[in-house]
């Protein structure tokens, strides 16, 4: 049986975070759309540098580049039994491709986590991320490195993400906003989210992920 987890929430609600901890608890892999889109800026084409000024914006790729990207993703093996997607959909457009895309298996283990954080919680923090090009996060704050400025798992030097400044996470706040209140009326109708408070330590949230997960997905 196939598992799809959603997690979705404003831009440092920790869902990248909480994505992995779950991951790595049940072996469900990840498909993060943020990650893959922060990998192709890196790349040395037009391509690259489009989406690196989308990112920088703090602005939403195009709806089109998001499908494709999920649909290569997928043909890979490791989603065979299912998916964790973080970040994805985010949009009206983008959760009507993916109920076409599943169409098949929304009949099968489906749940969506939507991690709730207010927006002076949300500025305090990314103001404080730090990330290494490894993917790993850290918040200076709740979640520092052990060295100052480099990264726990592979040593590189950490730094800020172009969309964390302050003017730009305002932005990326707002447009969470408009666009999901769609998505979270859709899960909540098939009786598929949890709520999550955000406001908590990283392994509180974890916990009332893992409990509230539990009375929808089966073991
Ligand atoms: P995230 O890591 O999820 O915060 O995503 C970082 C940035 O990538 C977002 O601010 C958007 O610019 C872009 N992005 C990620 N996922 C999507 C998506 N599903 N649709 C459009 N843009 C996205």
């Amino acid at each position: 049986m196939q598992t799809f987890i959603f997690f979705f929430g404003p831009p440092g609600s920790g869902k990248g975070t909480q994505a992995e901890m779950f991951s790595e608890k049940t072996k469900i892999p990840i498909l993060s759309t943020g990650k893959l889109l922060r990998e192709i800026q890196n790349e040395p084409s037009e391509f690259g540098k489009k989406i690196k000024k989308k990112l920088e914006k703090g602005e939403y790729v195009s709806d089109y580049i998001i499908e494709k990207l999920i649909e290569k993703a997928l043909e890979n093996d490791k989603y065979k039994k299912g998916a964790i997607f973080d970040g994805y959909p985010r949009n009206k457009a983008q959760l009507n491709s993916m109920r076409k895309r599943l169409k098949k298996i929304l009949g099968e283990q489906v749940l969506a986590i939507l991690i709730n954080v207010c927006d002076k919680e949300i500025l305090h923090r990314l103001k404080l991320r730090r990330v290494c090009k490894c993917s790993s996060t850290y918040h200076l704050d709740y979640n520092p490195p052990k060295i100052k400025g480099i990264c726990d798992d592979c040593k590189h030097r950490l730094f800020i993400r172009s969309d964390d400044k302050p003017k730009i996470i305002k932005e990326r706040i707002l447009f969470f906003k408009h666009r999901i209140s769609h998505i979270e009326e859709y899960w909540k109708r098939r009786g598929k989210l949890i709520i999550i408070n955000g406001e908590q330590g990283i392994s509180d949230i974890h916990k009332e992920i893992m409990e509230k997960a539990k009375e929808i997905i089966k073991n």
